[in-house]
């Protein structure tokens, strides 16, 4: 079985970031990815400073990817992590590549998965005129027309935060909205449409929204918007390790990026469920920096005259 010091599991901004610094801290280690990152649906990610005007996040990956490769010590292989165990300290490592590797620290950089409501037509526009967050969005739709899709109970936070974007506001419960009277007022109040029947279906060409058609035939032009619940959950499940879980989803972390369980780390969407590319990014570095101080002062020991 391949050792090594760290094993990262996920290449996105977190676990790439986190890579790149064990590989300048001259750390063996191996980062393992199924290629299945959730924003791989959308065109362009924004507000990274340096990459605002919308990089791919394919080339993103690669370039980070690249970045990684220059340093000998770090090692990548594309596969899926189909276990993570751990006996008398050692984690192990198993992929359907058939390999199994082994590590005493594993940082989970491995997000969340989604699953999107069954709204006919959301796929298609899902990541090109339909995000989930105005923050790497909302300017590129400001001002236009916009369709509000959810009914969970912080939908009027939803609505009054991305009203900051465009008052043109359409929002679709796709059944009867769990509003208070004082939120419909409120709505009405800021000239925000709400529209509780069932969608039929979103008719859009080539990822352009154009209508949100309802069950009874009507029709509302709209050429883009926001969606509150993508159906999210952790893409690698941790549950065997008794970790908990934040209200939102994420993994709690004991202080940073440590679990209860020693030697096992949790950054990025695994732990935040949304964090943005910069805050991936900069708690990958940190973790890494982290366990390499931690490393550092046990080689020191280990090398120590007695
Ligand atoms: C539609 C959409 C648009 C977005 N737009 C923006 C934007 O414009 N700006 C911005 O800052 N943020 C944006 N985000 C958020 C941003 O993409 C995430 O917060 C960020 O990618 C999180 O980074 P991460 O490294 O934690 O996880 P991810 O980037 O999701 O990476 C996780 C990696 O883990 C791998 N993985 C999962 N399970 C396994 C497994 N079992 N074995 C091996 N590997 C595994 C996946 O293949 C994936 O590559 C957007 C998100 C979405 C969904």
């Amino acid at each position: 079985m391949e050792q090594y010091e760290v094993i990262v599991i996920g290449r996105g901004a977190a676990g790439l970031s986190s890579a790149l610094v064990f590989g300048r801290s001259k750390r063996k280690m191996l980062v393992l990815d199924a290629n299945a990152a959730r924003n791989s649906v959308t065109h362009a990610s924004h507000g990274y400073l340096t990459r605002d005007g919308g990089v791919k996040p394919e080339s993103f990956k690669s370039i980070g990817l690249s970045e990684i490769k220059a340093y000998p010590t770090v090692s990548y292989v594309e596969t899926k992590v189909t276990a993570l165990e751990k006996e008398e300290g050692v984690f192990t490592v198993q992929t359907d590549n058939g390999k199994s590797y082994a590590s005493r620290r594993v940082v989970v950089a491995a997000g969340m998965r989604e699953e999107l409501p069954a709204i006919i037509g959301l796929q298609n526009v899902y990541g090109s005129t339909v995000f989930p967050c105005p923050y790497c969005d909302g300017w590129e739709r400001k001002d236009e027309p916009l369709a509000i899709f959810g009914n969970e109970p912080w939908l009027i936070h939803y609505v009054k935060l991305i009203y900051n974007w465009s008052q043109d506001l359409i929002v679709f419960t796709n059944g009867a909205a769990a509003l208070s009277e004082e939120d419909r007022k409120d709505l009405r109040g800021h000239g925000v449409e709400l529209v509780e029947e069932a969608i039929e279906e979103l008719i859009s060409t080539e990822g352009r929204l154009q209508q949100v058609v309802m069950v009874s035939g009507e029709a509302y032009h709209r050429s883009g918007g926001f969606i509150m619940d993508t159906g999210e959950s952790q893409a690698f499940s941790l549950d065997h390790f008794g970790v908990d879980y934040t209200d939102m989803g994420g993994v709690a972390t004991e202080e940073g990026a440590k679990t209860a369980v020693k030697g096992l780390y949790v950054i990025g969407d695994t732990k935040n469920v949304f964090s943005g590319l910069l805050k991936a990014t900069s708690e990958g570095y940190e973790v890494a920096a982290e366990i390499n101080h931690e490393m550092a002062m046990e080689d020191w020991e280990r090398g120590g005259v007695s």
